[in-house]
């Protein structure tokens, strides 16, 4: 409870395509205000805007917020006390409040077509003045009115915007904000298809679901005066506001995007960063718990989260911080959590190269999608040029050498048992430069010149397909 009221929060998207990482940051905020309180959180689908619909979106939604071990209190899968909780099911009730907006007069039919709205706009814009509804149909006759109604004619609902008056409100992270209504426009409430905008649904729905706490971008800000005015018309209190700041890509120049790698909740899951340490690192964006501490498990972060301690400074995106977190909680987790975690990134791995690869790579991944990009070599055999044998550090090695080494190392390893210690001996017993040994070595086992601990791999490889790539490797400088 906070101030005697149980506190409600809602995250509120529309179904317009996957969950944005920035959502999943919202909503862990909201998330965690209601928990703190022992409130409820709430998921409402705001569908008014059908041409942006993206089917199975709600579904692929709510699936993503599970994925990361969250859940809702009420929404549309479960309902509850203040469904239905998608718009396009509320129609009726948007009937009833705007009717009774209409009856106060404090919003107003308008007849005008798209053709006088688009010339009133190019007018406006060619005499600098910015562009906004002058209230023709404020002025129709209540008979005027009628008869346009009567007639058909088609019309959208406008909200009264008094002239020249300052909205002030209080933003929990930005502190006092204020608006002149010069500024504000008309806002369209009900659209001509009956279906209300964002702005209408939105107010109605945060006061009939009771909400407390709206946590939303603060490409709302300039929304929120309307909403106020709403607020004040229906003579609602309205909820507490706080504007997050956007997400900035990771370098610092302008709103996250696709640029810099996927905007998508799911997408960071696929890539194989673990649940937790996403939402660890989303906590730490946006909000400073105000000492040293950076890892949270969410029961923390509910105990300690905190609006007045939101950001004022957008955050920027910080992937290495990212990588960081998630290389933390990759080693917090014990070999059988990990073997679940590998058999799902590498699924043709057998129990047993699970078990091999796990000390092996756990130190050296930051994600899991590491892995079959570290482990390709085990499961495929990889084309590489010859020259690639050759090269070490600037320069090329003398190919007999080189084929002497592969030799005699194919050799050895009709003997697969203590690999490590007897490879040493090899290499000392031959005065080899272990620099160079180590680099043919890894381009014949893997193709490559990085590669994870490469003896140690070789279990996980076996004899027989450590011999055939030897074989390989020999052949490709000897014919
Ligand atoms: N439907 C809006 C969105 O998708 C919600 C904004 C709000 O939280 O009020 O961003």
């Amino acid at each position: 409870m906070i101030d005697n009221k149980t506190v409600r929060t809602r995250i509120a998207p529309s179904p317009t395509g996957e969950l944005h990482i920035g959502t999943l940051r919202t909503l862990l905020y909201d998330y965690a205000l209601a928990r703190k309180y022992n409130g409820q959180f709430i998921f409402r689908l705001e569908d008014t805007d059908q041409k942006r619909y993206v089917t199975g979106s709600e579904k692929r939604l709510l699936k993503t917020i599970n994925a990361y071990g969250l859940n809702w209190d009420e929404g549309p899968d479960i309902g509850g006390p203040f469904g239905p909780y998608v718009q396009t099911e509320r129609l009726e009730i948007y009937n009833k409040y705007i009717k009774e907006l209409i009856d106060k007069g404090f919003a107003y039919y308008c007849f005008c077509s798209q053709e006088r709205l688009d010339n009133l706009r190019v007018t406006q814009k060619a005499s600098q003045k910015i562009p906004r509804y002058d209230q023709h149909c404020l002025k129709l006759s209540k008979d005027e009115i009628q008869k346009n109604l009567d007639n058909k004619v088609s019309y959208t609902i406008r909200l009264i915007v008094p002239k020249n008056e300052t909205i002030i409100f209080e933003d929990a992270i930005r502190g006092k904000i204020k608006f002149n209504t010069n500024e504000i426009d008309d806002q369209v409430l009900i659209k001509s298809n009956g279906i209300p905008t964002y702005h209408f649904a939105a107010v109605v729905d945060d006061h009939l679901m009771k909400i407390t706490h709206v946590f939303r971008g603060e490409e709302w800000l300039t929304s929120t005066p309307k909403h106020l005015l709403l607020y004040r018309y229906f003579g609602w209190e309205a909820p507490i506001f706080a504007h997050l700041t956007v997400l900035l890509n990771p370098d610092g120049k302008g709103k996250m995007s696709k640029r810099s790698g996927s905007t998508h909740a799911k997408t960071f899951l696929e890539e194989g960063y673990l649940p937790e340490a996403m939402l660890n690192f989303l906590m730490l964006l946006g909000w400073n718990p105000g000492t040293e501490k950076e890892f949270f498990t969410l029961e923390e972060f509910i105990k300690e989260f905190d609006i007045s301690h939101l950001h004022k400074k957008s955050p920027i995106f910080d992937r290495k911080k990212l990588d960081y977190i998630n290389g933390y909680y990759l080693r917090q987790k014990n070999d059988e959590e990990l073997s679940v975690l590998f058999k799902k990134f590498l699924p043709q791995a057998s129990d047993d190269q699970i078990k091999i690869l796990i000390p092996v790579l756990k130190e050296r991944i930051v994600k899991l999608s590491d892995l079959p990009i570290q482990t390709k070599f085990l499961f495929e055999n990889i084309e590489y040029e010859k020259s690639l044998l050759l090269e070490y550090k600037d320069k090329i090695l003398d190919s007999k050498l080189v084929i002497d080494m592969l030799r005699k190392t194919k050799e050895f390893f009709n003997d697969f048992s203590n690999l490590q210690e007897r490879l040493t001996n090899l290499i000392k017993e031959n005065n080899w430069n272990i620099g160079e040994y180590f680099m043919v070595f890894r381009v014949a086992i893997c193709g490559s010149k990085f590669t994870p601990p490469i003896v140690d791999c070789l279990p996980a490889l076996g004899q027989e397909k450590t011999l055939k790539k030897l074989e390989i490797a020999i052949s490709k400088l000897t014919n």
